[in-house]
């Protein structure tokens, strides 16, 4: 234990061996998650940075969908994992897809939510509201071919991989 460790209370977890527990009133608060006396309180300094889009299981409560969404915008309905189901208005301009995602902006709020496509009940709908980088049922590309795509695209430079690529994603 360094000076400093005992300055601040930390200690080594008695029961994992990490570094950083500290004990508060003779409980041990541990930071590693797999221990029997993890605290959340702990390990905050080590928390990454949220990310840009959170994907959610739960979406945000949003009022009942009823009638033609505004111009600029599109509806969306949802199955949760609990099967409820839940109506969005969503952004059109924001709308992108990820892989097997929909990230989207969506009233009130104008947060930004990540849904599964499986779950999407119009799902044909959503996608005819904003370009697709993709054909429907196609596949996505893969990395490698992202790369590809992404690194010419950028630049506005060619190759013969790129040509061969873009012709299966023209909308890339
Ligand atoms: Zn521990």
């Amino acid at each position: 234990m360094s000076l400093l460790d005992w300055v601040t209370g930390k200690i080594t977890c008695p029961r994992c061996g990490t570094n950083g527990a500290k004990e508060i009133n003779g409980t041990i608060h541990c930071p590693n998650p797999t221990c029997s006396y993890f605290s959340k309180t702990m390990g905050k300094a080590e928390a990454t940075a949220p990310a840009e889009t959170v994907t959610v299981s739960q979406p945000p409560e949003a009022e009942p969908y009823a009638g033609p969404a505004p111009a600029g915008s599109f509806a969306i309905r949802y199955r949760n994992f609990r099967g409820q189901e839940k109506s969005f208005i969503a952004e059109a301009a924001s709308a992108r897809r990820k892989k097997n995602h929909i990230i989207v902006r969506v009233e009130p709020k104008r947060v930004t939510i990540s849904l599964s496509r499986d779950r999407i009940l119009n799902l044909s709908d959503v996608e005819a509201a904003f370009p697709q980088p993709v054909a429907p049922g196609q596949e996505w590309p893969t990395g490698a071919e992202r790369r590809v795509l992404t690194y010419h695209k950028g630049r506005g430079s060619t190759s013969p991989l790129y040509e061969k690529i873009r012709a299966k994603y023209p909308n890339w």
